[in-house]
C-alpha cells in the first residue's frame, strides 16, 4: 500500500467533512497556546477554510513535519499516551488533511525573523519558502476533497455543513473563555467574541436571556470535578442540541452524561423538552479512554456509574437549591401556557418572602378537605366591564350605565370585607382553580391543583421513606370489590399503598376492605381515588419499572389532589400555599408545570405607567 494511499484513507476516519478540519486546525492552535483564533471559511468550507492562531508556530523542520502521518510534538513516550491533555495527540489530522486537500501553511516563532510557507496538494509538497507573517500559525485548507470525489459527493447541504462547523466554534468558544474568537462565513462574520468571564461569554453567544437563566454548578470529588451551567426548566428546548459536555475542556458526545442530567431533571420539564447544559468534568484521564474513536468525541470512563451518580446528584442538587419562581412576563406576551420563554424564572431576591423558606420535607399535617359552599363576593364584575369597554369602536368611552355618575366606589364594609385587611384575606381564588395572594414585592397566583400535587407527591416520598401516614380512620369501612388485574396489583403494592395512607386489608375473592384513607382523601372519595390511581399508575408503567415508588407517589398526588374547579375555603387556601412552600420543589409539579407565577410590582407599576 503506497503512502499516499495510506493516507487517503486515513483520512476518511479523521475528516470525514468541512468541520471535522476546522475542528482540528483549530484544536491545534489551542495547543499552540493561541489567545486568538480567526476561522474563516468559505461555501461552507468546501471551497475554503482558514484558521489563523497567534500561538507558537513553527521552525522550518517542524513546519515540514507536521504534515508527516504520527509526525507529532505532543507525545514523547507510550505512556504519555495514558496522561493526554492536550487536544491532538495522533500526530495525523495534518497529514489526513493534506492528503484530500490544497494546504497552505504560514508559520512564524518568536525567535524567527521570517516565517516559512509550506503548500501541499494531495500530500505533494508542491513550494517551501520564506515570507512575511506575524507570530503564529495561518493554515488555508482550499477544494476539501477535491481527488476524491465519492466524498466531495458525500458532503451534505451547504446549510449542514455550515452548522456543524457553527458548532464546532461554538463549542471552542465555551471551552475557551480566555481566548478571542473570530470566524466568517462567505464574508459574514458570526462571531467576534473578545475575552470576558465565563457567563458573559455564554450571553455573548446565546444571548443574555438564556445566560441569565443558568445555574452554576461546581463539585469537586477525588474521583473528578463538575463545573458548569445547567438551564432553568423553563428554558429546556426541543432537542437535545444544546448539550455540551466537556471533558478537561474536550467536546464528547455522551449518551451516559446526557442521560444522568435528563434524569436529575426529571418532572421539572415538559414531556418531549431537554435541559440545557453545559458541563465540564475534569478528571485525570489515565482513567479515562478517550481513543475509542479517531475524532476523538467519544470516551469511555473507567468508573461510569461513579460519574453518573455523581453528575446525577450534583444536577440535582443545584436544582433544589434555587428558587424556581416563574415571573409573568408581559412584554414577551400574556400566556403563560407556554413554557418556551412566556414566562421566566426570576433570582430569588432578599426580600422575596419565600427565598429563605425552609425547604425540608413536607411535614405531615393533615390538608382541610373539605370545601366550603359558595362564599358570596360582593366584587365588581371586572370581566363584565372590560368587555363593554371593549364593544365601543374606539375603546374611549364607556357606556354609562357601567360607571355610575355619582356612587360610591369604596363601600363602608365591616372589617372583615375590608379590602386593605390582608391579615383579613390574604388571598383570593379566581375561578375556583387559582388563588391569588399578595407577596412583598408583588403578587403571587399559584394553580391550586398543581400546588397540591406537588405537596402529596412529596409528602408520599417522604411516607415512603420513613414518616408514618398520616390516616384519616374511615367509621364505616368500605368493602370493595375489585376487578382480578386490579385486585392482583393491589397485592402486589399493598406494602406501598399502606405507606401512603389507604388502610386497607385483601379480602380474597377479589375483594378489598377500607379502612383508613391518606389525609387529604375526601371522605366518600376513597373508592374512586383508589380507582383512578391504579389507572394511573398502569400508565405510568413505564417509569414503574424504574421506581415503582416515584410511579405511585406521582399518581397519588395527581389523583388525590384538589382539582381545578373545588372551592377553597380561605384557610384552607393559606394552608395549600403553607405547604407548598415546604416543599423542596415548590415551583413546578411533578409533571413539569408551573406552580406559581409571580407578577413583580415593577410589571404592575409599569402597566400604570408609574415611576416608581
Ligand atoms: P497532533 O495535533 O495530533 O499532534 P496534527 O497533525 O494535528 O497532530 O499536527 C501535527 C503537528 O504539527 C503538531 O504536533 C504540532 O507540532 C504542529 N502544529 C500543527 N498545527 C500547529 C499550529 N497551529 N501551531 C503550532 N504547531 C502546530
Ligand atoms: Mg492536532
Amino acid at each position: 500500500m503506497t503512502a499516499e494511499l495510506a493516507n487517503k484513507i486515513a483520512a476518511g476516519e479523521v475528516v470525514q467533512r468541512p468541520a471535522s478540519v476546522v475542528k482540528e486546525l483549530v484544536e491545534n492552535a489551542l495547543d499552540a497556546n493561541a489567545t486568538r483564533v480567526t476561522v474563516i471559511v468559505k461555501e461552507a468550507g468546501k471551497s475554503f477554510i482558514q484558521v489563523v492562531d497567534n500561538g507558537e508556530g513553527m521552525s522550518e523542520t517542524d513546519a515540514i513535519l507536521a504534515f508527516r502521518r504520527h509526525a507529532t510534538s505532543k507525545v514523547f513516550a507510550a505512556e504519555d499516551l495514558e496522561r493526554i491533555r492536550t487536544l491532538g495527540f495522533r500526530g495525523e489530522a495534518l497529514a489526513s488533511i493534506a492528503a484530500v486537500a490544497q494546504v497552505e501553511l504560514k508559520t512564524r516563532r518568536d525567535s524567527d525573523d521570517v516565517a516559512t510557507l509550506v503548500r501541499i496538494d494531495g500530500n505533494e509538497e508542491k513550494e517551501r519558502s520564506k515570507t512575511a507573517h506575524e507570530r503564529g500559525t495561518s493554515i488555508t485548507v482550499r477544494n476539501l476533497f477535491y481527488n476524491t470525489p465519492a466524498r466531495r459527493n458525500f458532503l451534505k447541504t451547504r446549510q449542514t455543513e455550515l452548522k456543524n462547523i457553527t458548532d464546532v466554534v461554538t463549542r471552542m468558544a465555551i471551552a475557551f473563555p480566555n481566548v478571542e474568537w473570530k470566524y466568517v462565513s462567505d464574508d459574514e462574520t458570526l462571531m467576534d467574541l473578545t475575552v470576558k468571564p465565563i457567563r458573559e461569554r455564554l450571553a455573548d453567544i446565546f444571548g443574555k436571556a438564556l445566560s441569565e437563566a443558568l445555574i452554576p454548578i461546581e463539585e469537586t470529588t477525588d474521583i473528578l470535578a463538575i463545573r458548569g451551567f445547567i438551564g432553568r426548566p423553563d428554558f429546556s428546548r426541543k432537542s437535545r442540541v444544546e448539550q455540551f459536555v466537556f471533558f478537561n475542556n474536550r467536546f464528547i458526545m455522551s449518551r451516559m452524561i446526557n442521560h444522568a442530567v435528563f434524569q436529575a431533571f426529571e418532572h421539572l420539564l415538559h414531556h418531549g423538552a431537554y435541559p440545557f447544559f453545559i458541563l465540564n468534568l475534569e478528571l485525570d484521564p489515565c482513567h479515562v479512554d478517550v481513543n475509542v474513536h479517531p475524532s476523538k468525541m467519544e470516551v469511555k470512563f473507567e468508573r461510569e456509574s461513579d460519574v453518573y451518580r455523581l453528575v446525577l446528584s450534583v444536577v440535582r442538587k443545584a436544582l433544589a437549591k434555587h428558587n424556581l419562581v416563574p415571573t409573568m412576563n408581559f412584554r414577551e406576551g400574556n400566556a403563560v401556557d407556554d413554557a418556551e420563554g412566556k414566562f421566566r424564572f426570576a433570582s430569588p431576591t432578599a426580600d422575596d418572602p419565600f427565598a429563605g423558606a425552609p425547604r425540608e420535607a413536607a411535614t405531615v399535617i393533615p390538608f382541610p378537605a373539605h370545601p366550603m359552599p359558595q362564599q358570596e363576593s360582593a366584587f365588581v364584575n371586572f370581566e363584565e366591564l372590560f368587555e363593554r369597554r371593549s364593544e365601543t369602536q374606539d375603546g374611549s368611552a364607556i357606556p354609562p350605565r357601567t360607571l355610575p355618575a355619582s356612587g360610591r366606589i369604596l363601600e363602608n364594609r365591616g372589617r372583615e370585607e375590608g379590602l386593605g385587611g390582608s391579615e383579613q384575606r390574604p388571598v383570593w381564588q379566581v375561578h375556583n382553580k387559582y388563588i391569588v395572594a399578595q407577596v412583598r414585592n408583588g403578587l403571587m397566583i399559584v394553580d391550586q391543583h398543581v400546588a397540591h400535587e406537588r405537596i402529596l407527591y412529596e409528602r408520599a416520598q417522604a411516607n415512603f421513606e420513613n414518616a408514618l401516614p398520616a390516616t384519616q380512620q374511615l367509621l364505616f369501612p368500605e368493602t370493595v370489590e375489585m376487578s382480578p388485574s386490579d385486585y392482583s396489583l393491589i397485592k402486589e403494592l399493598l406494602p406501598e399503598l399502606q405507606k401512603l395512607g389507604f388502610d386497607m386489608k385483601l379480602f380474597g375473592k377479589n375483594t378489598v376492605v377500607i379502612d383508613g384513607i391518606p389525609a387529604d382523601v375526601r371522605i366518600g372519595s376513597e373508592r374512586d381515588i383508589l380507582q383512578e390511581l391504579l389507572d394511573e399508575f398502569r400508565t405510568n408503567e413505564h417509569d414503574a419499572k424504574f421506581d415503582i415508588r416515584d410511579a405511585l407517589a406521582k399518581s397519588f398526588a395527581c389523583k388525590a389532589a384538589i382539582k381545578a374547579g373545588d372551592r377553597l375555603k380561605i384557610p384552607e387556601m393559606v394552608a395549600l400555599i403553607e405547604h407548598l412552600f415546604l416543599t423542596k420543589m415548590p415551583y413546578v409539579c411533578p409533571h413539569g408545570r408551573p406552580v406559581v407565577v409571580k407578577i413583580p410590582l415593577e410589571e404592575l407599576d409599569r402597566r400604570f405607567g408609574r415611576t416608581s
